[in-house]
C-alpha cells in the first residue's frame, strides 16, 4: 500500500486547515506516514471524534483503520514532521518529530483548531537512532492516562485511536506495532522555540512568536509588549497545569523543555504515573536517577522551563539587552506565587473552604506533613476527609492527624458555608478514581498478553467519572496491594 491523497469517504468530517505549514520552512518537514502493512484498531475514541466533528460510524472499520495508521491520507490534510529543540534532563539538544507526524488542525464545529498527529508513525528526518515506531503497550497506555486527566479536568493533550500496524518493533524484544493518534490544542513548544532561538534566524523567531499569540492568544496581539504578554500568560497556564497535576498526585515524569507546551496541555505521556502514598519525592520514572522530575519538584522545573523560553524571546522583548532580561527575569521571578496562588485555592477546595485565611497554607502543609510522616494514600486521605467522621484508614487514628482535624473542623465553622455545600466541593475536587498503577499495568496486560481489551474498557469506563464514587466490588480506589518491587516506568518506548 502506498500513501494516497484520494479523497476517504466524504462524510467522515474531516475539515482541515493547516496554518502550521504556514510557518516559515526552518519549522518542518513535509511528509507522509510511512504505511504499515496490516492496521487494525484497538481502540477508538467515539466521544472525543464527534466533538471534533468527524463522523464515528465512518471511522470504526477499514477504511478507519487505514487512515489512523497514516495508509490513508484525508483529503485537506497537510503531513509535517515537526522541528524542534529541547532541553533533556538540563541538556540541550537538536530534537523534533522523530517518530510522530502532523496530519493537520482539524477545525471542530464550534471553531477551535485541534492538531491531530500521529505518533509511532515511521522514520522521519528528526528520527536519529530511532526506528519511528511505538509499541502497543506504552501507545495505550498514553490512551488511558490522557484520557484520565481529561476526565479529572486537567489541560491536556487527548487520543483519538490507537492502532495496531501487524509489523513488529524491536525492544527488548519483538513487541507489537502500534500507532496513536493524539488530538492537541497545538504542538507549540518551549523547544520549539529554543530551536528557533539556536538557529539564529530572527525572523523566524518572530513568526514562531506571532503565530503562538494568534493561535494561542489572540487577546494579547493589542498588549503593550505583546512578546512580554506571551510569556506571562504562558507562565500563568503552566502555573495553573503544574498545580492541577500536583492536586491530584500527578507526576509527569519527563519534564524536558520539549514536553511542555505553549498551549498549557500536559503532553508526552512517557513515564508519567500517579502517587499512591503522599511523599515529595516520589519517582516513578527509570531513568530520572537524581529526581530531577519528582512529584514535588515540579513547580521548579517549570519554572526552570520558562526561563528556557524567556531567554529565547529577549531580543523580542525588548531591544536593549540588558533592559530584555530584567523585564523577563521579573516576569520569572513571579512564578512560585502565582503557581502558589492555584495551588493553595486547589487545596483550599479539597478541604472544602469556600473562604480564604491567612493561617490555610499552614493547615494544607501540616496535613501533608502528617501523610507523609504516616505513608498516608493521597487521593484516598482527601476523599475521606469528605465523609465526615473519620474513616478507618489507618492515618486517621494517629494523634497528629486528630489534633490536626480538630484545627480542621474549627476552620470549617469560620466559613460560610453549611457542611453539605462543604461536602459537595470537596467531592467534586477529590477524585475517588485515579489510574492506579496496578490497574493500568493489568489492563495493559490483558491487552498486549491475551489481546482481550475488556479490562481496559472497564477501566476507561470508571476513569471517565473519577469524582463519582465507582462499585465497592470493583476495587478501582484501591491502592496497590504493598510490593516488594517499587513501580516503575519508561519513556521513549
Ligand atoms: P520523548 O522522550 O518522547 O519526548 O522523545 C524525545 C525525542 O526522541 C523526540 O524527538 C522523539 O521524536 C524521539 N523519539 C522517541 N522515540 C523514538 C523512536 N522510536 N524513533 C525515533 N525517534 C524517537
Ligand atoms: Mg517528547
Amino acid at each position: 500500500m502506498t500513501p494516497s491523497s484520494k479523497p476517504n469517504r466524504p462524510d467522515a468530517g474531516w475539515h482541515f486547515d493547516n496554518s502550521y505549514a504556514r510557518l516559515p520552512a526552518a519549522f518542518h518537514v513535509r511528509m507522509n506516514p510511512v504505511p504499515v502493512r496490516a492496521p487494525k484498531i484497538m481502540v477508538f475514541n467515539e466521544a472525543l471524534a464527534q466533538a471534533l466533528g468527524l463522523h464515528p460510524e465512518a471511522l470504526r472499520g477499514e477504511e478507519g483503520a487505514a487512515i489512523f495508521a497514516g495508509n490513508t491520507i484525508p483529503e485537506g490534510a497537510d503531513p509535517l514532521a515537526q522541528a524542534y529543540a529541547g532541553h533533556q534532563f538540563g541538556h540541550f539538544t537538536m530534537l523534533g518529530d522523530g517518530r510522530a507526524i502532523l496530519l493537520g488542525e482539524q477545525v471542530t464545529p464550534q471553531g477551535e483548531r485541534v492538531d491531530i498527529q500521529f505518533k509511532g508513525s515511521g522514520q522521519t528526518p528528526f528520527s536519529r537512532n530511532g526506528d519511528g515506531r511505538a509499541a502497543l503497550g506504552p501507545m495505550l497506555r498514553e490512551y488511558i492516562i490522557s484520557e484520565a486527566l481529561h476526565a479529572l479536568g486537567i489541560p491536556t493533550t487527548r487520543s483519538l485511536a490507537v492502532v495496531t500496524t501487524g509489523e513488529p518493533v524491536f525492544r527488548e524484544t519483538p513487541l507489537e506495532g502500534a500507532i496513536l493518534t493524539r488530538t492537541a490544542a497545538s504542538h507549540i513548544r518551549v523547544g520549539t522555540f529554543e530551536y528557533a532561538a539556536a538557529r539564529g534566524n530572527p525572523d523566524d523567531l518572530r513568526a514562531l512568536a506571532d503565530y503562538t499569540l494568534r493561535r494561542h492568544f489572540p487577546d494579547l496581539a493589542a498588549a503593550e509588549n505583546p512578546y512580554l504578554a506571551l510569556l506571562e500568560a504562558v507562565m500563568e497556564r503552566q502555573a495553573f497545569l503544574v498545580a492541577s497535576w500536583l492536586l491530584v498526585g500527578f507526576i509527569h515524569g519527563v519534564m524536558n523543555t520539549d514536553n511542555m507546551a505553549l498551549g498549557g496541555e500536559t503532553i508526552d505521556y512517557g513515564p508519567c504515573a500517579f502517587m499512591d502514598a503522599y511523599d515529595p519525592n516520589t519517582v516513578f520514572s527509570s531513568i530520572d536517577h537524581h529526581g530531577r522530575y519528582a512529584y514535588g519538584r515540579q513547580p521548579q522545573i517549570a519554572q526552570w522551563n520558562l526561563a528556557r523560553l524567556a531567554e529565547t524571546l529577549l531580543p523580542l522583548i525588548h531591544e536593549d539587552h540588558q533592559e530584555a532580561v530584567s523585564m523577563a527575569t521579573r516576569a520569572v521571578t513571579g512564578f512560585p506565587d502565582t503557581f502558589r496562588q492555584y495551588w493553595l485555592a486547589g487545596m483550599r477546595a479539597k478541604l472544602g473552604l469556600s473562604n480564604q485565611e491567612a493561617d490555610d497554607g499552614a493547615l494544607v502543609e501540616d496535613l501533608l506533613g502528617c501523610m507523609h510522616r504516616h505513608k498516608a494514600d493521597f487521593t484516598n486521605t482527601f476523599r475521606d476527609l469528605a465523609s465526615g467522621s473519620r474513616p478507618e484508614a489507618s492515618i486517621f487514628q494517629t494523634p497528629d492527624f486528630q489534633q490536626w482535624f480538630a484545627r480542621w473542623q474549627a476552620r470549617q465553622k469560620r466559613q460560610p458555608d453549611a457542611w453539605e455545600n462543604a461536602r459537595q466541593l470537596m467531592n467534586s475536587h477529590n477524585p475517588a478514581v485515579i489510574p492506579r498503577n496496578h490497574r493500568v499495568e493489568e489492563a495493559l496486560a490483558a491487552a498486549v498478553e491475551q489481546a482481550d481489551l475488556s479490562v481496559m474498557e472497564n477501566l476507561l469506563d470508571v476513569l471517565a467519572r473519577p469524582y463519582e464514587n465507582p462499585p465497592e466490588e470493583g476495587g478501582y480506589h484501591l491502592p496497590a496491594p504493598p510490593s516488594t518491587e517499587p513501580y516503575r516506568t519508561f519513556c521513549g518506548t
